[in-house]
C-alpha cells in the first residue's frame, strides 16, 4: 500500500515536474527546469522591429496596406513553433501559468510600456476562470502584485494590460479592445504570448 502511494506521488510529481526536457526528452540540469539549456536557448523572441508597425503581424503586411488595423500599443512575444509550444502545451495540461507568465514579465520589463494598474485576460467566456488567457493573466498579475480584472466597470481610469495566450486572427483582439474601451480605461496595451500569424 505504502509503495503504491509512493509510486502515485512520484507519478504526480513527474507530471508537474518532469525530469526530462519537455521539448526534446533530453535530461535536465535541475529537476524543476522544464526545458534543457539547448532548447531554452532555441526559444526565439519576435523582434518588433521586424514586424508590421500597425498590427505586429509578419511584415510586409498585406492586410494593413489597404486598411491599417492598428493593434498598438501591442507586443507579440513568440511565433507558434519550437520549444515555447512545448511549454504552452505543458501549461494547458497543468494549468500552472507561472513559467509562461515570467516570459510576459520579462517582455514587459524590456518594453517601453509602464507597469499596468490591472491585468485583463482576453476571454469572453461565461465561466472564464479556467481559460488559458485567464490563468496567464492571473499569474502575471500575481507577479506584478496588481489585480487581475475581467472586463467591467472596475477598469475605469486604469491602465490595463490585455493578455491573450494565442492569436490567430487580430480581429478578435481588436474586437476585445473595442469592448474594453466601453469601460473607459485610461490606456490599453496588449500582449500575445504566441502569435500564429504567418
Ligand atoms: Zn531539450
Ligand atoms: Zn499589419
Amino acid at each position: 500500500m505504502r509503495i503504491r502511494s509512493t509510486a502515485c506521488v512520484n507519478a504526480i510529481l513527474h507530471f508537474f515536474y518532469p525530469s526530462y526536457c519537455l521539448h526534446c526528452d533530453g535530461s535536465l540540469a535541475k529537476k524543476h527546469h522544464l526545458l534543457c539549456s539547448t532548447c531554452f536557448e532555441l526559444i526565439e523572441w519576435i523582434r518588433p522591429s521586424e514586424r508590421c508597425t500597425y498590427c505586429a503581424g509578419p511584415s510586409p503586411c498585406a492586410p494593413c496596406k489597404g486598411f491599417p488595423r492598428p493593434l498598438r500599443p501591442h507586443l507579440s512575444l513568440f511565433e507558434g513553433c519550437g520549444p515555447i509550444l512545448s511549454l504552452y502545451y505543458h501549461f494547458l495540461k497543468t494549468k500552472q501559468g507561472k513559467d509562461l507568465a515570467s516570459f510576459l514579465l520579462l517582455a514587459l520589463s524590456r518594453s517601453s510600456f509602464s507597469i499596468p494598474d490591472a491585468v485583463v485576460p482576453n476571454t469572453n467566456k461565461l465561466f472564464p476562470k479556467k481559460e488559458p488567457s485567464y490563468l496567464l493573466a492571473r499569474s502575471l498579475a500575481r507577479l506584478l502584485k496588481r489585480p487581475c480584472l475581467l472586463p467591467g466597470p472596475a477598469l475605469q481610469d486604469k491602465s490595463v494590460l490585455l493578455i491573450t495566450d494565442v492569436l490567430y486572427d487580430p480581429r478578435v483582439l481588436l474586437e476585445m479592445k473595442r469592448h474594453l474601451k466601453g469601460y473607459f480605461p485610461r490606456k490599453i496595451t496588449s500582449f500575445v504570448l504566441i502569435d500564429y500569424r504567418a
